[in-house]
């Protein structure tokens, strides 16, 4: 057996790769230095898997930025629109993936969108009927050249297959995917006789797209890129790898086809070690079999890893890898001192999956007996006692308990008439800017510069400003402005028992910003009050309605990492009790509104749509209804929701059963409203009315067009007045002039109605 990983994080232990790149877009170093500390980097990490013994080390899978928009730049999938701005490499490259602004020139970025069902987010390629598709950059041969220099006698070159790259691309002109696969095809043969050239022995190309639902035209697809690719091939050796699912629908082809070695996850599901013991898997290629998990933090229990192995009965050679690459972990649980032992321990990172490959490897062939027994002890040991309340709880839940009454129509009329609000109510998202002050406030508090009364005394005064500002500008419900928060999952997480945090758990969300995920180690489960004291201040320094605001139980599970000792749902039912008490008390504390975001529901969703339903939204959405169900008719449940698109889950989303939504819909061109009128969607909707990611102040007659458009197609006395979502990352000054004309927009469509 041998040892692989599919791709190792890039940013750097301590997000090097971050402050250089964003020094050097800022102009405080040269393109010199940000290419020194790429270098080193890439040294590192090469050396860090040579000395774990890793045998495959894989090179390619450096980015500044995004390795499919790296595909797409080293095959001149480049619009003209960027070429002709004239920059050298690096900075066109940056300008695909930002955008570039000067005297003379303003392009936009091209999109970005979610990888699979991670939260990293790629660059999406563009083609239009110019594109020229021909091999033009060397960074993988670059780098290849650079890792053996630097003692990687074997590298294994990574980059996007040819498949996976027409599949996430979007495709501007006439041409599509079908017609540029002949052309690709000739592109990726050049790189494979270079490689060729460069005696380079495995060539990885990650395919993940075959996790997706695959019509026959894609399998076809599929099918005449690789005969001709493999067809090309000489003495380098091609792996097929993929990830993030089941590769259900191509099995039969892919195994026939003339690869060296196919990659397949068998962490993320089930359905690929079925696969592989039911239809048998070729003797003449090498099982690349990921066991090691590329997105959780827990260690592997090798016992149960080895016995898998073993029961797919694979006649030829194995190579143990990671179940996808390793960028969505954090570097090196070592250096999170300030976690109990008892729970570090139970962590790997990046790092520490590298040791568990090669400990994996010799456990397989009889040698480390001793590893398999601490490995065994780690996982047989209690590692957090049940949380007897919650379970008690959640045993006795029965349907009532995910019903919430009397049913929305007749709560939409007893709202109404207890609210007495305007038609085409105004309100906002939740946060108001979180301006330098604030931030300020917050890490004097961190850092010990100042008391909780202090901390706390500040926000008072910003809530008090903010609160006179929606009444001046005639808002209709309010909000306290969210200066408390640094983030709405960590700031809940903290708050709650069973959750921990770790110091420098990045990861990689898209170029050179990260996230630091919380980790759900234990039962979840609230103890004392998380909002009730600021929103009952807020709701006391006025006479208008302020609306409570909390992150949902589907949102919180999917932006933190998961256990694996319970199931999704398990965890998330538990949030859910936990946000339901909140939400309760709230009420009990005479707030009559209350919002609970869900803006990641999506982010979860199965990567094929058979899978949608059963083995996500059908325990999802539940769980947003157990948050709610307990409130009284007069009560009235919000619910948001961004960054992605929702038409295909819409049944789903008006199925949660809250009162109002508020959706981002002005940067889609308000085609949601389309999608709403065609499902009979049910709960009343804010539409988001203009662009919150923009610094561009809408004008009030713009404004008013656009309601305009809204309730020609949704009856008015569903509709609500809203922007797309929170303003935390805007000057106040915008903020305060868009909503100012938000709400004069409002009231002038409302007067003609
Ligand atoms: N209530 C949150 C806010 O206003 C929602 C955040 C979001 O949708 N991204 O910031
Ligand atoms: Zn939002």
């Amino acid at each position: 057996m041998t040892t692989s990983i599919i791709g190792f994080p890039r940013i750097g232990e301590h997000r090097e790769l971050k402050f250089a790149t964003e020094h050097y877009w800022k102009k405080r170093a040269t393109q010199e230095e940000l290419l020194t500390t790429a270098k080193q980097l890439r040294a590192q990490h090469w050396a860090k898997q040579k000395a774990a013994g890793i045998d495959l080390i894989p090179v390619g899978d450096f980015s500044f930025f995004d390795t499919t928009l790296d595909a797409a730049y080293l095959f001149n999938i480049v619009p003209d629109r960027y070429k002709s701005l004239g920059l050298d490499s690096l900075d066109e490259y940056f300008a695909l993936a930002r955008g570039y602004q000067s005297e003379t020139a303003s392009v936009k970025a091209l999109p970005m969108k979610k990888w699979f069902n991670t939260n990293y987010h790629y660059i999406v390629p563009e083609f239009d009927d110019q594109t020229d598709v021909k091999l033009v950059g060397s960074k993988l041969f670059d780098e290849i050249t650079e890792a053996k220099d630097q003692g990687i006698e074997n590298p294994k070159a990574v980059i996007v297959g040819p498949y996976t790259l027409l599949k996430l691309s979007i495709f501007k002109g006439h041409k599509q995917a079908s017609d540029f696969a002949a052309s690709l095809t000739t592109a990726y043969s050049e790189l494979l006789a270079k490689l060729n050239t460069q005696g380079i022995n495995w060539l990885q190309l990650d395919e993940p797209a075959l996790s997706f639902d695959q019509s026959e035209a894609d399998i076809a697809l599929f099918a005449k890129i690789y005969d001709k690719l493999l067809a090309a091939k000489k003495d380098v050796k091609v792996l097929l790898q993929t990830y993030f699912g089941d590769v259900r629908d191509s099995y039969q082809t892919i195994t026939k086809l003339p690869f060296d070695g196919i990659g397949l996850d068998f962490v993320a599901t089930k359905e690929n070690i079925k696969l592989v013991k039911q239809d048998g898997f070729p003797a003449d290629k090498v099982l690349f079999a990921g066991v090691v998990n590329g997105k959780n933090i827990w260690r592997n229990h090798y016992v149960t890893t080895i016995e898998t192995l073993k029961s797919l009965n694979v006649a030829g050679d194995v190579v143990l890898s990671s179940s996808c690459s390793l960028q969505h972990v954090p570097y090196d649980a070592s250096l999170e001192t300030n976690l109990p032992k008892s729970v570090q321990r139970h962590l790997a990172f990046a790092y520490q999956k590298l040791d568990e490959l090669v400990e994996l490897d010799a456990i397989f062939q009889g040698h480390d007996q001793k590893v398999l027994a601490v490995n065994n002890e780690l996982f047989s040991t209690i590692r957090h006692p049940e949380n007897q309340q919650v379970k008690t709880r959640i045993d006795h839940l029965t349907p009532a308990d995910y019903t919430r009454l009397p049913e929305r129509s007749k709560r939409e009329k007893i709202q109404k008439d207890v609210f007495h609000l305007p038609e085409l109510p105004t309100t906002t998202i939740g946060s108001f800017p979180q301006t330098k002050d604030v931030r300020q406030n917050r890490s004097k508090l961190r850092k010990g510069e100042i008391t909780r009364a202090e901390y706390d005394a500040f926000n008072q005064e910003k809530i008090k400003r903010i609160i006179k500002f929606q009444e001046d500008a005639g808002v209709d419900v309010l909000v306290h402005g969210e200066y408390e928060r640094n983030d709405m999952v960590e700031y809940f997480g903290e708050k709650l028992d069973g959750f921990v945090f770790t110091q420098n758990g990045w990861v990689q969300s898209y170029g050179s910003r990260g996230v630091k995920p919380p980790i759900i180690w234990g039962d979840v489960s609230r103890n004392e009050p998380i909002t009730v004291d600021t929103t009952v201040f807020a709701n006391k320094l006025t006479d208008h309605l302020v609306k409570g605001m909390l992150t949902g139980p589907v949102t919180i599970f999917n932006w933190s990492f998961p256990r694996e000792d319970i199931t999704p749902e398990q965890s998330v039912t538990q949030i859910a009790l936990a946000i339901r008490d909140e939400v309760l008390d709230l009420e009990a504390h005479d707030i009559k509104i209350i919002q609970i975001d869900e803006l990641a529901l999506r982010e979860n969703l199965p990567l094929r749509k058979s899978d949608w339903y059963s083995a996500y939204l059908d325990w999802a959405v539940p769980a947003f209804r157990l948050v709610h169900s307990g409130v009284k008719p007069e009560t009235q449940i919000h619910t948001h929701m961004c960054y992605s698109e929702f038409g295909d889950i819409i049944q789903a989303i008006d199925n949660l059963d809250a009162d109002v939504i508020s959706f981002e819909a002005s940067r889609s061109d308000l085609s949601l409203i389309d999608q709403l009128v065609a499902a009979d969607f049910q709960t009343e909707v804010g539409p988001g009315v203009y662009d919150i990611h923009s610094p561009r102040i809408p004008s009030v007659e713009e404004l008013e067009e656009i309601i305009k458009r809204i309730i020609a197609k949704l009856p008015a006395a569903k509709v609500w007045i809203n922007p797309d979502c929170g303003l935390k990352t805007r000057s106040e000054k915008e903020a305060f002039e868009a909503v100012t004309n938000m709400v004069e927009a409002a009231k002038k469509v409302r007067s003609s109605l």
